[in-house]
């Protein structure tokens, strides 16, 4: 391999720039050269890529977001899309492709090399952290520590107030944030789309909490679960408590990316290059048991990652 491609797709996560430079400079370590495609599958279709150096990702480990862009490409889901996007990498010369994105961008990079047999590593960026294959994904630390300093904030409003304070997250199919953040925040009670909710069990937990002498309630609710205005007005109709409803939206996509995202980000793109140094033609990077490893790349959207209920039961004993 002497030429590789990198490109991010799909939701754009914090940690992802900290990635493409661990495979910029990674690479030409390696004496390989890397192009750096703009705007996900749309870039690779269009052919708006070029060479990248050790410059090019100066200044970028701190910053959200992603210096490539990022785009969803439905061009890319046609088979005359991905015959232009194979005609670039011809004319390029590429040998390998790093897809730093969600399972659906890794759907894309299988089908893609599928077709055209060109190398594809995925590294898992996504806050949602809902890929089969790896423990974290690139993103995700970095929102829950966003959604923490979020309750952190509302707590105290809350405890001067006695009000009960709903907080709508992301995740839309996949729970993990809203029941980590939760965890980590001390949230009464964790909403989550993997698990049918009672309500009145809901208003139960608070009226019981606000009897023993609670001052304030938190409920995290992710987006995919119920809508956080909703789920205040039926608190407000069940028990007469007063609701405030937060809904945190893509505050949670952005910011400087927390030092765990740096350090995972930069060990796995730097495992991505190995891995197409190494000559395999299809993986995923992946963190398991704390390593950085190498698996296969359709692990991530074959199934989907089952919530860890061992951490939902804690959330709700801790939470009594
Ligand atoms: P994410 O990677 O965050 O899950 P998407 O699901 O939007 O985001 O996928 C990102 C892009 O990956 C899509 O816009 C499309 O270009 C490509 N992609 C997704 N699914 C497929 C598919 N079945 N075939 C080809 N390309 C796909």
């Amino acid at each position: 391999v002497q030429r590789i491609a990198v490109l991010t797709s799909g939701g754009d996560s914090p940690g992802m720039n900290a990635a493409i430079r661990a495979v910029v400079r990674k690479a030409i370590f390696h004496g390989l050269e890397v192009i750096g495609i703009q705007r996900g599958f749309g870039g690779f279709i269009e052919a708006d890529m070029g060479p990248m150096n050790l410059s090019s990702v100066a200044d970028i480990i701190h910053r959200g977001g992603t210096i490539l862009r990022t785009a969803r490409s439905e061009e890319f889901k046609t088979p005359e899309g991905r015959a232009k996007a194979f005609a670039n990498v011809q004319r390029f010369g590429i040998q390998g492709l790093v897809v730093i994105g969600g399972d659906g961008s890794f759907r894309g990079a299988d089908i893609f090399n599928s077709e055209y047999n060109l190398p594809v590593v995925g590294v898992p960026g996504t806050i949602d952290n809902d890929i089969t294959g790896t423990e974290y994904s690139i993103g995700f630390d970095t929102a829950i520590n966003t959604v923490v300093e979020a309750i952190n904030k509302i707590r105290d409003t809350a405890t001067s107030h006695e009000r009960t304070f709903i907080l709508e997250v992301m995740g839309r199919e996949s729970g993990y944030i809203a029941l980590m953040a939760g965890l980590a925040g001390g949230a009464e009670s964790i909403l989550i789309p993997e698990l049918r909710h009672s309500m009145d069990e809901v208003c139960e937990k608070l009226v019981r909490g606000y009897k023993r002498g609670k001052l304030h309630s938190i409920i995290i609710v992710a987006e995919g679960a119920a809508s956080g205005l909703e789920v205040g007005r039926q608190i407000r109709e069940k028990t007469g408590l007063e609701t405030k409803v937060t809904i945190l939206g893509h505050l949670q996509r952005g910011g400087t990316p927390t030092a765990f995202d740096r350090i995972l980000a930069s060990r796995m793109g730097a495992k991505a290059v190995e891995i197409l140094m190494d000559g395999c033609r299809k993986q995923m990077v992946g963190m398991v048991g704390g390593n950085i490893v190498a698996g296969p790349l359709d692990n991530a959207f074959k199934g989907k990652r089952p919530i860890e209920m061992d951490i939902f039961n804690l959330a709700n004993i801790l939470s009594i």
